[in-house]
């Protein structure tokens, strides 16, 4: 291994996730010593279990999975039933499973008793707070979804929430800088690799105007089509009658439309292939048309295309985000249920205030959250289904078993026809069709960031590389 490739982190263990693919195993809790489901201390319980400062893979981290890989594979738990009972117990603690508990008890009153598991280390799903410390310094990053989308647009629902959590959305446009990256003359800029294009070169500035352009490692048939697709936009269905128009995008992917409608050669769509990774997770090929469109990519200019109410776009800036992203919506919806767990009262102070994880899982509170903890089987006791239900769920490779009145699903969508026996088969098919994909965001802390000053870039799109683009953080200033 050459020192780059260390330097990369490649060195780094991987632990094999399908260590037990294919393999039908019966875990029973008999096996495990009588004292262990009693005294249900788990880690988060302990002192310093403060898992935003923990770095390296905070997604999917090891410890997180496997347990629902051999739910996957057919593993079944009998759990020794630990003799709780809850009104609700919400699977998945991200924003969908923290709002599930938040109306509930809103509408059941403060006194209901809410269980929220997760098998993360941390709450908040895909919305995750990092916490860094250099020399002395708190620095604050966000681990995942990262602004709040156009909160204007919002179902009075979710609006209604929002307002409830105590976050001013107006307030972002005082917080967020919208002029420090260009008051410095930072513009954004293209970095060509050698692997894909045969040589390095980093474009500053917009790739089609003229000083740019011509310096780009592209052949001048790879120019002239990045001008036709950028510069002279237009759409490329003219010949296609109207009413065709919607169905042909929906069924064509965005690649397929440049090549065969555009006429655009290869260099060109190298150029496009990851405009969709960093949301969609996968190439140009695997994204429809329709959407590609909707999303404002280039190739489209005046096609206009009938709008859903859900798909119209509010015109907003992306300036609604805390300096945790979104993890602090999921911090502030904890705070609102369990408040012994972080001092504070609104959307300022959320954004330092320490969790105290030990509070989390409190005997004391209607509402609590386990983390670490996988469900793996939600069943009704018998076949009346107004009754309550089951549920299994693992935690340090234990299984224990507690009753629910009610259950919420608010986890992965393709897990739950492995965790709901009872569930209709056409809904256990629809909902297998749900696939995941990796997606890494990495938080780089640099001592010294004149280096973009002096390049003049805040961002790069970076087409061929592994990581496909590199942004400076979001200027936004709230509370400490
Ligand atoms: C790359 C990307 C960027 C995004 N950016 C934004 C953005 O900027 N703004 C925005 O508004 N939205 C954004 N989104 C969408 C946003 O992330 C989601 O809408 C939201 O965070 C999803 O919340 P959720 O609770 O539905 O799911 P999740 O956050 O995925 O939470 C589900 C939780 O359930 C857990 N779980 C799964 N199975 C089990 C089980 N068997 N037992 C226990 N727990 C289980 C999961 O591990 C997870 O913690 C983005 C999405 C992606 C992919």
């Amino acid at each position: 291994m050459k020192s780059k490739d260390r330097q990369l982190g490649m060195n780094a263990d991987i632990s094999r996730r399908d260590f037990l693919s294919g393999v039908s195993i019966a875990i029973g809790a008999s096996l495990l010593p009588p004292s262990s489901v009693a005294a249900d201390i788990g880690k988060q319980d302990l002192a310093g279990y403060y898992p935003p400062r923990l770095s390296g893979m905070r997604g999917s981290h090891p410890g997180s999975f496997e347990v629902a890989h051999t739910a996957r594979d057919g593993a079944t738990w009998e759990g020794e039933d630990t003799g709780e009972e809850y009104d609700l117990v919400v699977v998945g603690g991200g924003i969908s499973g923290l709002s599930a508990a938040y109306f509930y008890r809103q509408a059941m009153g403060n006194t209901a008793r809410i269980l929220v598991l997760d098998n993360h280390d941390d709450f908040g799903g895909h919305a995750k707070r990092n916490e860094f410390e250099i020399d002395g310094r708190l620095i604050i990053g966000y681990g995942g979804t990262m602004s709040l989308e156009s909160p204007g647009g919002y179902p009075e629902i979710a609006k209604k929430l929002i307002r409830e959590l105590g976050i001013d959305t107006e307030r972002f446009y005082t917080a967020f800088d919208q002029e420090l990256y260009a008051s410095l003359g930072l513009t954004s800029g293209t970095f060509f690799d050698k692997e894909t294009f045969g040589s390095d070169h980093l474009a500053i500035g917009d790739i089609v105007a003229a000083d740019v352009l011509k310096h780009l490692p592209l052949s001048e048939q790879g120019k002239a089509d990045l001008v036709r697709l950028l510069a002279d936009e237009r759409h490329f269905l003219d010949d296609m009658p109207p009413a065709e128009r919607f169905d042909y995008l929906v069924r064509t992917d965005y690649r397929t439309y440049l090549k065969e409608r555009g006429g655009f050669g290869e260099e060109l769509l190298k150029v496009m292939e990851s405009r969709s990774r960093s949301v969609w997770a996968v190439g140009i090929d695997a994204v429809p048309a329709h959407t590609a469109w909707r999303d404002a990519y280039p190739g489209f200019a005046d096609l206009d295309l009938p709008v859903s109410s859900y798909e119209e776009k509010v015109d907003e800036p992306w300036i609604f985000h805390f300096p945790d992203g979104n993890a602090s919506v999921a911090r502030l919806l904890v705070r609102t249920m369990i408040p012994s767990v972080a001092p504070g009262e609104d959307m300022e102070d959320i954004v330092t205030a320490r969790f105290n994880y030990q509070r989390l899982d409190d005997p004391k509170s209607a509402v609590r959250i386990r983390l670490n903890s996988t469900a793996v089987r939600v069943q009704h006791l018998d076949d009346d289904l107004k009754k309550p239900l089951r549920v299994t769920y693992v935690r340090d490779g234990e299984a224990r078993s507690l009753t629910a009145g009610k259950v919420v699903m608010a986890c992965y969508h393709a897990i739950i026809p492995h965790l709901c026996p009872e569930m209709p088969a056409t809904q256990r098919a629809m909902l297998s069709r749900s696939v995941r994909a990796p997606l890494v965001y990495t938080n780089v802390l640099i001592r010294n960031w004149t280096s973009f000053v002096k390049l003049g870039l805040h961002s790069v799109t970076c087409p061929g590389s592994y990581h496909h683009g590199v942004v400076l953080d979001y200027p936004v200033s709230l509370g400490d």
